[in-house]
């Protein structure tokens, strides 16, 4: 007997897992398959990894900072193999609490790729096939590998929470979220580390002023930058080291070189074609407002759509799918005024209109507003590391339209503040609530 079910999910990641989850507590009877770990990107390979690595990454300037505070620190050493390890058993049993949830729910898990066969049937890699009257597509995305000779001498950021030991150099391709985030990692932990971008920039996208303070704070660390480069070839040398012949700079000798060139959805091999599921754009998967592609039954939600590339935003488009399909809701997901943030050292935070946006949106009348400090702590510390908060102010209507910031944990303090902007909030209401003081968020409410 062929097994059916009211939805079939492929890809237990974020959003996958949410949408399974929802929709059987509303009550449907609901698969799920995963090819490799229940959890996803953002926690097996991404975000919460990646996080604890920052953590890591933090002791350095703490230790050389904690003098000053009057502590006394024998002989340090970092121990890369004891925090690889730790992180790999952290995720480990964030997996097993994903597995929970979803057996808890009654959802039906196979650990093994899912294909679409066209109609309702989906194809597993055991060669049972299955059926569903609904099949939500959460598969995802993977990094985007240059196409030059060597390349299998590349790793990405998958790779870096293996690595058997901690490169001495280190060269980066790319100026986004990952690149800045390992840079940061890999400087704190003693790499030599050089930044490669195509561009002039790095986080295009980002507030001018924010990009502008982390490159010149990372410059001042020591991590190098080159612009307008690229690779054209990697040769593994007898040694074990790599040589990079580069474009745009010059060549270089490197132990690890980290691609981290954006991500491609992962549409490859799914049985798309066979279904009919239009792509879009760079192989995404074209949907609407629901999260439903050109096919009725067929949904798709988080990376593999391409829509905003943030763990956050694939939940709530699962849920917001399990909740119309299953749950009897109108539910749609509002992609505007997200707040982001980037882990480098320092962080960036940022949310709503940059400056320029809010400059070609409404004018040259529009008002913006900066606080340039050094936080107290990096004072004493005599770190001399100036954090930079910037609001953007609508030129008639006096609403905060963007805040950008860039220090000592803009992250933490920026989601709060986004909720004043998602609100529409005022710049004058920001200035009748009374500051915190002493913290760095009072910057935000006294900012004249
Ligand atoms: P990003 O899109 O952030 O940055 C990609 C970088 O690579 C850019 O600097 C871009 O250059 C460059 N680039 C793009 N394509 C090519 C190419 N074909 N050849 C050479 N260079 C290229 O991607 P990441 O890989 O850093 O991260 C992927 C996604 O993962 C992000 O978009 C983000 O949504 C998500 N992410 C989020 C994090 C967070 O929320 N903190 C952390 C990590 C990832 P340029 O634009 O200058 O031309």
């Amino acid at each position: 007997m062929t097994q059916h079910f009211d939805l079939f999910v492929i890809g237990a990641g974020s959003g996958g897992v949410r949408a399974a989850r929802i929709a059987a507590s509303h009550g449907a009877k609901v698969a799920i398959a995963e090819e490799y770990r229940v959890g996803g990107t953002c926690v097996i390979r991404g975000c919460v990894p990646k996080k604890l690595l920052v953590y890591g990454a933090h002791f350095a300037e703490d230790l050389e900072d904690c003098a000053r505070f009057g502590w006394e620190i024998g002989e340090k050493s970092f121990d890369w193999a004891k925090l690889r390890d730790n992180v790999a058993a952290e995720v480990d049993r964030l997996e097993g609490l994903y597995h929970q949830t979803l057996e808890s729910n009654d959802v039906t898990i196979f650990e093994e790729r899912a294909r679409l066969k066209g109609g309702k049937e989906i194809a597993l890699a055991s060669g049972e096939t299955v059926t569903a009257d609904t099949i939500l597509i959460a598969v995802g995305a993977r990094p985007n590998m240059p196409d030059i000779e060597g390349i299998e001498h590349g790793i990405t950021s998958n790779d870096v929470f293996h690595l058997p030991k901690l490169p001495k150099r280190v060269a980066i391709a790319g100026g986004g979220y990952i690149a800045n985030e390992f840079a940061g990692i890999f400087h704190q932990f003693g790499s030599k580390v050089t930044v490669v971008n195509r561009s002039d920039q790095i986080l295009r996208g980002y507030d001018e002023s924010m990009r502008e303070r982390l490159l010149h704070i990372s410059l001042t660390k020591g991590i190098d930058f080159k612009f307008n480069s690229t690779f054209k070839k990697i040769e593994k040398q007898d040694e074990g080291s790599l040589l990079l012949t580069m474009d745009g700079c010059d060549d270089m000798e490197v132990d690890a070189v980290l691609f981290a060139t954006g991500r491609v959805p992962n549409t490859d091999e799914l049985g798309l074609d066979d279904a009919g599921v239009e792509l879009g754009e760079r192989g995404a998967i074209k949907v609407d407002e629901y999260s439903c592609t050109n096919v009725d039954h067929i949904f798709a939600v988080g990376d593999v759509t391409d829509r905003i590339q943030l763990t956050p935003i694939a939940i709530r488009e699962g849920h917001a799918f399990a909740d119309t399909r299953f749950g009897g809701m109108d539910r749609k997901v509002d992609h505007g005024c997200i707040p982001s943030a980037v882990f480098s050292h320092p962080p960036i935070a940022s949310v709503g209109m940059t400056e320029s946006e809010a400059r070609q949106a409404f004018g040259n009348q529009v008002k913006t507003y900066t606080s340039d400090f050094r936080a107290m702590k990096n004072v004493l510390a005599n770190r001399n590391e100036r954090s930079l908060y910037k609001l953007v102010v609508h030129p008639l209507d006096d609403r905060v339209v963007g805040i950008h910031m860039i220090g000592p944990e803009a992250p933490e303090i920026l989601q709060a503040a986004a909720i004043a902007v998602k609100a529409g909030l005022t710049k004058a209401q920001f200035d009748d609530t009374v500051a915190l003081h002493p913290t760095m968020a009072e910057e935000l409410v006294l900012m004249r």
